[in-house]
């Protein structure tokens, strides 16, 4: 079979599981930002396959997965249900938090660090708490809330139905000294998130 015929069929195919897809329910959506990407854009027709970021042969959509791995595991061994994305996936979720995990880049190294993004319907007191607990441990700027568009207009945050939505920046991976600080925490930030998420959701 050549290969443009088999694409077809591909194609075909992802179109039908697309419009059947189904609605998952569960305590929190961690979503590991970048992963996936660049064969899941062609696969779901998406157009700004954002690849993320990186620094020093390291790639964001590698520390996203480790991270947001370790998040759920930890939620998942305390008895939380959580369902787990990639970048871009058909279905659409209903919880009661969501997370998307990223670091940042900078043209200019070190102008950025750690930061948030939300739409206007999560809590103060949840992103609060976050920044709270989170800047407590980071040792360097915060960037700001919403400090750009695609933070505060996220398309994950129309992938699920959640009272409390957040996109996390945990910091600048193009920032040698935030890059030296993450590299070896990337477990511990995920078990942050964890602890966060656990804190914010009582059993
Ligand atoms: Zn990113």
């Amino acid at each position: 079979m050549r290969l443009p015929a088999i694409l077809t069929i591909l194609a075909a195919l992802l179109a039908t599981s697309s419009s059947m897809a189904s609605a998952d329910d569960g305590d929190v959506v961690v979503q590991a930002g970048h992963q996936g990407r660049p064969a899941s854009c062609a696969q779901l027709h998406v157009k700004a396959c954002n690849l993320g970021t990186g620094a020093a042969g390291e790639r964001e959509r590698a520390w996203t997965v480790t991270v947001a791995d370790e998040a759920a595991r930890i939620l998942r061994a305390r008895g939380y249900t959580v369902i787990r994305r990639p970048a871009d996936y058909a279905d659409h979720d209903t919880a009661r938090a969501a997370v998307f995990v990223h670091f940042d880049g900078s043209a200019v190294a070190c102008a950025s660090g750690a930061s948030v993004g939300f739409p206007d319907t999560t809590s103060r007191a949840f992103v609060d708490a976050w920044k709270k607990r989170y800047l407590a441990t980071f040792p360097f700027r915060f960037r700001g809330e919403n400090f750009t568009e695609n933070e505060r207009r996220y398309y994950g945050f129309r992938k699920v139905d959640a009272p409390e939505k957040l996109l996390i920046e945990f910091g600048e991976m193009t920032c040698p000294a935030q890059f030296a600080w993450m590299r070896p925490r990337l477990l511990l930030l995920g078990d942050d998130l964890a602890a966060f998420l656990m804190e914010r959701l009582p059993r």
